[in-house]
């Protein structure tokens, strides 16, 4: 364990970066990923490589890569490996599309911010050799019940300690792995939706789909560098432990908003000119709750109102949450809700560094919070580390 801020690196910290890579010789010394690092993230400047055995501590957020400007730090490039499998003939390719990449994906093609190209984007996919394009917004609805049945049971039988801690980010469970162990039990145990995907598609969609699920290879589509990460942890190899097959990974690859289009652009395709094409439907459609994830707050109130309903056997009004700022702290914002009784106190966090000293003010606060989503990029994922880059986050 070092010695600084009770981190436990026991938390595997890669020597090769899943998620990201650096071109030393195109940095321009700017320091910008060092300022994000350090000041939004809180990484960076928090430890010695002494005490880490001379190991970069990273999160695998992308944010250094978003706002580096001259792309000396970009993401893990995984379509050169799916490019390879599609030459197999007995391999069938199924894409996972996130909610923040159909907003966010024609950018890179020169449209309008956030202009929805949920068609062109499936089309695109179709013609890159995609067999099936499914909706990661299907287990986004599974994570959603996951988590607000948990709360629930966090709540009225004492199952484990409050406040729940929502667990669909990455790169945050790593963060509080690392910074905040004595916080582990406060984490969700439901997957992110990415995390229910993948075993999802290698059991359901392939039995139903009458497919050997080895000859699946299955790939997510995301905002989002940690995911990179998320896929390769151990406790993500479901599927092939339910099927009695070894070496099956639930996921096998994820490709960001990023790069896709720069697979795309390799490819010649002509983007803003496809016509719009639609998801599989089995797993293609979703109740769209999940839509939401993509922003802070998302996730928490998805889970919410599921637990509402649950709880008091009406539909959640639309106005259930009226955030207020939390005073003395950037990026985070509260509300309570009445759910049977209970006062429910929830509350909202961009960023790990905020993070960090929200958890801090709470051991000592009179205050109790039962509910707290964390995301680490600025926005949540739309303003994920794989996304097109704009300058939402100047530095110092
Ligand atoms: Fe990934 Fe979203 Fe977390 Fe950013 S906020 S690290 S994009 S899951």
């Amino acid at each position: 364990m070092s010695k600084h801020l009770g981190m436990d690196i026991r938390v595997p910290i890669e020597c090769d970066n899943p998620s990201i890579q650096r071109d030393e010789e195109k940095c321009i010394k700017c320091g910008q990923c060092k300022n994000i690092c350090q000041d939004y993230i809180g990484v960076h400047g928090t430890y010695s490589l002494e005490d880490t055995l001379d190991r970069a501590v990273c999160i695998n957020c992308g944010q250094c890569a978003n706002v580096c400007p001259v792309s000396s730090i970009h993401e893990t490039y995984e379509y050169p490996f799916i490019q390879e499998d599609m030459k197999n003939s007995d391999k069938i390719i199924i894409f996972n599309t996130s909610p923040s990449v159909r907003i966010a994906l024609g950018e890179e093609f020169g449209m309008e911010d956030g202009t929805f190209v949920e068609g062109k984007m499936i089309a695109l996919l179709r013609k890159l050799g995609a067999k099936y394009v499914l909706d990661t917004n299907f287990s986004a609805d599974l994570t959603i019940l996951e988590e607000g049945t948990e709360l629930i049971r966090r709540l009225t039988k004492q199952t484990k300690p409050l406040p729940q801690f929502t667990s669909c980010c990455p790169a945050w469970v790593k963060y509080l792995e690392i910074y905040h162990p004595e916080m582990r039990n406060h984490l969700s145990t439901a997957k992110s939706p990415i995390g229910m995907q993948g075993p999802t598609v290698k059991t359901y969609f392939a039995k139903k789909m009458n497919i050997d699920p080895t000859q699946i290879v299955n790939i997510a589509v995301t905002p989002c560098t940690a995911k990179k990460y998320e896929i390769k942890r151990e406790e993500m190899c479901d599927a092939g432990k339910y099927l009695g097959i070894d070496n099956m990974r639930d996921m096998d690859y994820v490709i960001t908003t990023r790069e896709l289009a720069k697979w795309a652009k390799e490819e010649n395709i002509d983007f803003t000119s496809l016509k719009d094409s639609k998801f599989d439907s089995l797993m293609g459609e979703a109740s769209g709750a999940g839509v939401i994830f993509g922003n802070s707050g998302g996730v928490m109130e998805a889970a919410l109102r599921t637990a509402y309903e649950i709880m008091t056997g009406e539909s959640a009004p639309i106005n259930l949450l009226t955030y207020t700022p939390v005073r003395g702290l950037d990026d985070v914002k509260e509300a309570s809700v009445d759910m049977n009784g209970i006062t429910v106190n929830i509350a909202v966090i961009f960023g790990t560094k905020n993070a960090s000293q929200f958890i801090e003010k709470m051991k000592t606060a009179d205050k109790k919070y039962h509910f707290v989503e964390v995301m680490t990029c600025p926005g949540g994922c739309i303003g994920g580390g794989g996304q097109p880059k704009d300058t939402k986050y100047q530095g110092d």
